[in-house]
Formats: structure tokens, sequence, C-alpha cells
């Protein structure tokens, strides 16, 4: 259930709206959007008795959301745009999240973030908690990679996105960086999305390699309905029968998030296809299909990468696939 307010309406009787709604048992979530307020309501299992509050002053209209995802849903808001460390509004500008896949070292992180800056990313990446298929891979520096993203955004300014693997080092996680991962492999992890609903902080959240597009959305709207509705979703590449490349990095569902959800959604053609080569040509596609934004690994070693080496993209070549991407967007005009 949606209740929209009329554009007129006033703080108190916004107010009143949601005291009503908990009254009845249920919770109220105001979203204000640009041209109108909606207050989405969640908690009721069948009907709301949607008669005691289309009458209340400064009500438009209440909407039965006929979709299972509700909060993340188009009709809810127009757009979403999550603003990252005061520095960068995904949804307005092209994000573009780029770094190595972990952090290994102060020198191969500053090294690599410099690179990065200087050829327009904005904000800088790097795990410092991994999860790695095998256990005897390198597994993070943990609290250590931790520090050394703080140091790395104070030296360059940049906003820095790390993971958060699991629900005993969330916290620690989200007291460094600006924008908390959810990896692919935790897509579903309910009880870790939950928690992370509690936090004040954008999230990233990677689609499961095997969800749908309503898995991948039910998931941002467990994080939603905690109250954080600063989400930014994340195509990486889906599992396929293909062989040629690691991932199939599915665009298709970019218009498909844009028509159901008011979250901003980037790509990530690093994982999506794992492939060096292919990162450029699909990053470009990601544009012109309109993602939000872009996360790419970059290494300034990847020879001597502790994970991920073979999908990371030398500086060169970063820069290279920026000075193409930005030929892109200019072509293609992504509504600001
Ligand atoms: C990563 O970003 O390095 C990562 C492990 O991503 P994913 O969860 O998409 O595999
Ligand atoms: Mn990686």
């Amino acid at each position: 259930m949606l209740i929209v307010m009329k554009q007129t309406a006033t703080a108190d009787e916004m107010d009143a709206v949601c005291e009503r709604i908990a009254s009845m048992g249920f919770e109220p979530h105001p979203m204000p959007g640009a041209t109108r307020t909606a207050i989405g309501v969640t908690g009721n299992q069948g009907p709301v008795g949607a008669h005691l509050l289309k009458e209340m002053c400064g009500v438009l209209e209440v909407i039965r959301v006929s979709k299972p995802f509700k909060l993340v849903s188009r009709e809810t808001r127009d757009r979403t745009i999550v603003e990252v460390g005061g520095k960068v509004q995904i949804g307005k500008e092209l994000a573009v999240i780029a770094g190595p896949c972990s952090i290994e070292s102060y020198e191969q992180a500053s090294t690599v973030a410099h690179a990065v800056k200087a050829a327009g990313a904005n904000i800088f990446r790097g795990g410092a908690f991994k999860p790695r298929s095998s256990p005897y891979s390198f597994q993070g520096l943990g609290k250590e990679g931790l520090e050394i993203l703080a140091t790395i955004r104070e030296e360059t300014g940049m906003p820095v996105c790390t993971e958060a693997l699991d629900e005993e080092n969330l916290e620690l996680v989200a007291e460094y960086a600006d924008i908390v991962q959810v990896g692919t492999r935790n897509m579903q992890n309910f009880s870790l999305l939950r928690k992370i609903g509690q936090l004040r902080k954008p999230v990233l959240l990677k689609r499961g390699m095997a969800a749908t597009l309503e898995e991948f959305l039910m998931s941002a709207e467990y994080i939603l309905s905690g109250g954080n509705y600063d989400v930014i979703l994340c195509e990486r590449g889906i599992r396929a029968f293909s062989t040629h490349s690691r991932n199939t990095l599915d665009l298709s569902i970019i218009p498909a998030v844009q028509t159901n959800s008011h979250l901003p959604i980037i790509a990530d053609p690093s994982h999506g296809v794992g492939i060096r080569e292919a990162v450029e040509p699909m990053a470009l596609a990601s544009v012109a299909a309109g993602a939000d934004g872009l996360m790419i690994e970059v290494h300034h070693d990847p020879d001597a990468a502790l994970s991920e080496g073979a999908q990371s993209l030398l500086p060169g070549q970063f820069q290279q696939l920026m000075d193409r991407v930005a030929k892109v967007e200019a072509a293609v005009e992504r509504p600001q």
C-alpha cells in the first residue's frame, strides 16, 4: 500500500498519516520525491483499511502496490539519488567505482587509487574481507585493509567502497566504508540484509549469480524495509552455459530495473566477463544501456595480484576505457 500526499501537504499532515499507519500496527516509510511525497506501508499481511487513510488531510490517493516488492517499486518513487560521502550523487552523475579486487598493501592501494583518480574515477574500491571459492586463497587483510582504505580516502578525497562478508564484521566495515558492498554470494543472506537495513549508509547490492529480477529486488526490499533507502543495485554477471567468459553480463536487467524500481543500477563488467580484454567493450555497452555507473577492477601489476588479476585492467587500459566511456555517455545523453 502506498499513500500519495498532495504537493501542498504540510509536515503536520504527513506526521498525522504516519501516526495513523503506526496506530494500525503497520510501519510507515515516508519517501520524499522530486514532485510528491509517498508513504509506503509495510508490515501488513493482508489488506490495510484504506478508507481510514484516504480521507485524511493532505492525502491525494491511496494505491495498492501490485508487485511483491513495495518500497523499491517504481510506483513508490520516480528516482532515488544516492549521495556518497558528500561527493558523488549516484543516479545523477555517472559513478565510476574503480580499484583492485583486494587491498593487498598500502603501496598497492595507493598506486592504483592515484591512477584511477587521475583517469576520472570518483569512488575507490578494494576488498578487505574477500569471499574466495577456496579456503586456501588470499582472504583479505581484514581490519588492516580497512585502515588502508581510510588512508586512501584521506589522501585522494575519494569515497571508498568495500565488502561486508558477514554479520560478524559488518559494524567494523560500516565504520570505515562510504559504501558497504554486499557480494553476489550474499544477495540472499537475509539475516545480513536485515542488519544492513539498520545501517544509515549507502549499500551496493550485487545481483546473485542466479537471481531473477524479482529476487534481486526483493533482496533490496529487505534493506529498505529496515529504513535504509540508500541502495545501489549492481549487475555483475550471471551463471550461464557459455564457456567463453567467466559469467554473462546481463545488460537486459538495466532497463528492467529502471522500469520496475526507482533505485540506481550500475554494471560491473570486470566480474561480468572475467577477461581483461572484454571489460572495456562491456563497460561501453553498459553505459549505452543506461547504467548509472560502473565498477571496474584495476591493478598496476595484475600478474602479481592476490585475487582476480586476469580481469584487472592496467591503469593505461582504464584511462582508455574512461575516455571512451565519456564519448558514449555524451552520445546517449543520460537523463540528469
Ligand atoms: C568483488 O567485487 O571483488 C566481488 C567479489 O564481487 P562479486 O560478489 O560480484 O563476485
Ligand atoms: Mn573481485
